[in-house]
């Protein structure tokens, strides 16, 4: 048997997902619940997620490829999938043969999906994508009606739906909200024009949590499901991961002497450090350095000097933890700890940068 890792975990809370996803499908109210569990779950593990979701009220889950798509499938969910972005020259027939919802962007995605579906013999359910501002994949408005009538003419395609994505969602009161908003009606009345009648879906978590008007018939939430909330108004969600790893060992250092690389911090008095094996190959990132707490025996409690590679040192003054002891490097934030908010605010990023991040061969992961 091989020796342990250093014991350094990401834990994902189950009940906080089903808590957040049943907040969210009554929120969409008359819409349909699609979980986006790209990226692997945002961090948390595709697969698990997708369950969790399916359970308390999530009927359909996105990713972002075919291949996320199709490991849902191979998990076993017969749920409707639907995966947006693959590069030219993927092959779509295992997704059509899998049942899974494709998006079309342009006529040469459209006409991929249709070779697929033909080679599979079996009708590919399309989602035809119109770029209404954010400027990333989808049709801009003059290549639309093409678009849409390539795919009405099309016998071996389904127009499931119509959908876009929000630029500015998460900032509630935002004017492009509204404009892309007309810009997807306007695209909705050409589908209807050309004898479609599609599905609409447009709202990421923001816009399920604070335009109803924009819910559609279905809403696609990602971030809320892990109970991060992206909008300043307060909502009851519960973030699901914890970051926690242990103490290793501890050592009484004397006033004046340094910790780490660099000898970036010194002691002001005679103090004790724990050794924690969590460093930046972990997850932690080093621009942290000197502006992190940890949850350890209780209390927040500074880290010293600079987070390493593999581990990072932690001032306990005049504490003695034991080795084993638990060490939470970020949680839900509900009895003091630090959270992935709070590690995003201090080095300039968003939380969906620091959880999926937390994918990484090394670090065990855990359901409860
Ligand atoms: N829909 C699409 C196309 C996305 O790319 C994403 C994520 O970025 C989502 C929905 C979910 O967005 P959020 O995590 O902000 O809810």
């Amino acid at each position: 048997m091989s020796p342990e890792l250093p014991r350094t975990e990401v834990v994902v809370d189950l009940a906080a997902i089903r808590h957040n996803v049943r907040l969210l499908a009554e929120r969409a109210a008359g819409a349909a619940t699609m979980a986006v569990v790209k990226a692997d779950g945002y961090g948390h593990g595709a697969v698990p997620v997708a369950k969790a979701a399916l359970e308390a009220g999530a009927t359909w889950l996105g990713a972002c490829s075919l291949a996320e798509g199709l490991a849902l499938r191979e998990a076993g969910i017969t749920a409707p999938v639907f995966t947006w972005l693959d590069v030219p020259g993927t092959d779509f027939e295992p997704g059509v043969a899998a049942d899974i919802d494709l998006s079309a962007s342009s006529g040469e995605e459209l006409a991929r999906i249709v070779d697929a579906a033909q080679r599979a013999g079996k009708r590919a359910r399309v989602h035809l994508k119109i770029d209404t501002g954010l400027s990333r994949s989808g049709a801009p408005a003059y290549a639309w009606p093409a678009l849409v009538k390539a795919a009405a003419a099309e016998p071996d395609i389904e127009v499931v739906a119509i959908w876009s994505h929000l630029a500015c969602a998460d900032e509630p009161g935002h004017p492009s909200i509204d404009l892309q908003a007309q810009r997807f009606q306007e695209a909705y009345d050409v589908a209807r024009e050309a004898g479609l009648n599609p599905l609409r879906h447009l709202a990421n978590s923001a816009a399920t949590l604070t335009r109803p008007d924009l819910h559609f018939d279905l809403v696609r939430p990602g971030i809320a499901i892990y109970g991060l909330n992206p909008v300043p108004q307060q909502e009851d969600l519960r973030p699901a991961m914890t970051f926690r790893s242990q103490v290793v060992l501890t050592k009484r250092i004397s006033a004046g002497e340094s910790v780490s690389y660099g000898q970036t911090w010194t002691a002001e008095r005679d103090t004790t450090l724990a050794l924690v094996p969590a460093g930046y190959a972990d997850g932690v990132p080093r621009t942290l350095s000197g502006r992190m707490d940890v949850w350890l025996g209780g209390r927040r409690r500074p880290v010293a000097g600079r987070v390493c590679m593999d581990q990072l040192v932690v001032d306990c003054g005049d504490d003695e933890p034991e080795a084993g002891a638990e060490v939470v490097l970020f949680g839900a934030g509900v009895a003091g700890e630090p959270t992935a908010r709070e590690w995003a605010d201090t080095i300039g990023t968003i939380d969906y940068e620091i959880v999926t991040g937390m994918y990484r061969p090394r670090v065990r992961r855990r359901y409860e």
